[in-house]
């Protein structure tokens, strides 16, 4: 039979009877002739509540009881949508990380699918059980110890059992009906795109649009699944939702495609490096060797062989960010003067494969903010992106004006 994917997040099933209103879309691709494999989310607000309590426990906490304690809000979800769909006469089972098993590398809270053994849950399948529900965003590593993929992880389980089964399709349901041009709940006049394609999707993802995870991107792209995303509220269509697909086959686009925003961004600044070959070196690669994202990089030009480096990383990273650098000065004798960090600034990026070939989309960026009277901390850019650190309090704002100015509530 063919196999299907379906990942309802936090708020699709949030209480018992949304629960039952995200199984009977199950059902309903049952009785279509499909093996549907369903993955869960927490309850909306669980995995944050879990989260609180590992900080006010152990403020410095042993990564293997985090990922223990914060998966277990996936366990319930799924044990109780089996239970659903058996209340409707549909076979089902649920199925623990463990169990399948869906096996990860050991980097706790961020730990990486290493593979999908498809045997266990095959035989169910043959023995006439239609409905496997599989707990997202958790594993095994080889140390047999419960590992988490990160934040947002159960969209990344879900597309790699799609890839792992050969599905034909994995749904993505969540709490609005596609991707949009920006976060709908930030611009009103946001506006629903049928098809994005992977490498924006990817981009948008990695700079802090949460409606996939950046990993889930990466995997569908890399294993050709077909993922859409749609909402469970909606009621069923054939053509709802968003579909993440290749970039010909999408006819037209805006040279914008979308706008995305991180307000976890930190701005740190290294002053008065010694501006020597080999120091960004020492500096990136320490801060790396400390699992901290670096995302943007400037180093000022020099004065008296010493210079100024700033880069930003996530918020939640500064301390450990701090310590390594603390750290390396004295080991690598990377000396500077002081250490500032910016915890008050917002990422805004620009994203669209149309800038590969139209010039002047950053100039036009930088007016606009601009004209609302926003600084400029920090630029990156790449081949179809630019971003820009600014101060949190304008993020809302700057969101909304480039919104505006790059047209993107038209349709192309
Ligand atoms: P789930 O719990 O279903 O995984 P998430 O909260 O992780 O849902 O992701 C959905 C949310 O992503 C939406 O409610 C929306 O606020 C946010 N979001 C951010 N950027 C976008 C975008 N470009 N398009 C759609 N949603 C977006
Ligand atoms: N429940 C986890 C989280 O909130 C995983 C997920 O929902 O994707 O991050
Ligand atoms: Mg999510």
């Amino acid at each position: 039979m063919p196999v299907l994917v379906m990942k309802f997040g936090g708020t699709s099933v949030a209480t018992p009877d949304r629960i039952k209103r995200a199984a009977k879309r199950v059902g309903l691709e049952v009785s279509k002739g499909y093996d549907v494999i369903v993955i869960v989310s927490a309850m909306s607000g669980k995995t944050n509540e879990l989260v609180g309590w590992v900080n006010e426990t152990s403020p410095m906490y042993d990564a293997r009881e985090y990922d223990a304690v914060v998966s277990s809000g996936e366990n319930v979800t799924a044990g109780l949508m089996a239970m659903t769909l058996q209340e409707m006469s549909v076979p089902a089972r649920s199925w623990q990380g463990w169990q399948v098993p869906l096996l990860t590398s050991s980097i706790h809270s961020a730990a990486r699918i290493e593979e999908i053994p498809t045997h266990n849950i095959l035989a169910k399948f043959s023995e006439g059980m239609r409905v496997a529900v599989v707990a997202g965003f958790q594993g095994i590593s080889q140390e047999d110890r419960i590992t988490t993929l990160g934040r947002g992880g159960s969209d990344t389980t879900a597309v790699a059992f799609a890839a792992a089964f050969s599905a034909d399709r994995c749904d993505i349901y969540t709490d609005v009906d596609g991707v949009y041009t920006t976060d709908p709940r930030i611009a009103e006049n946001a506006r629903k795109l049928n098809k994005i394609s992977f490498e924006e999707m990817l981009e948008l993802a990695s700079l802090g649009a949460k409606v996939l995870q950046t990993r889930s991107v990466e995997l569908a792209m890399r294993y050709k699944v077909k993922l859409r995303v749609l909402s469970s509220f909606d009621e069923p269509s054939e053509d709802a939702g968003t579909l993440v697909c290749h970039e010909e086959e999408i006819m037209e686009s805006n040279v914008v495609s979308g706008i995305a925003y991180s307000r976890d961004e930190a701005k740190m600044t290294l002053v008065s490096v010694a501006d020597r070959p080999g120091i960004a070196a020492a500096i990136f690669g320490h801060l790396s060797d400390a699992g901290v994202n670096v995302d943007m990089i400037i180093q000022n030009i020099a004065e008296d062989g010493r210079t100024d480096m700033t880069f930003s990383c996530p918020t939640e990273q500064v301390m450990r960010a701090e310590r390594a650098l603390q750290e390396g000065s004295s080991k690598l004798h990377v000396n500077f003067q002081q250490l500032i960090a910016d915890t008050n600034v917002a990422k805004i990026s620009a994203v669209g494969i149309g800038m590969r070939s139209q010039s002047g989309v950053a100039a036009k960026m930088f007016k606009t903010l601009s004209d609302e009277g926003i600084n400029i901390k920090v630029i990156a850019t790449s081949e179809i992106k630019i971003s820009v650190l600014i101060d949190r309090k304008y993020m809302e704002l700057a969101v909304q004006a480039l919104h505006d100015v790059f047209e993107l509530e038209k349709t192309p």
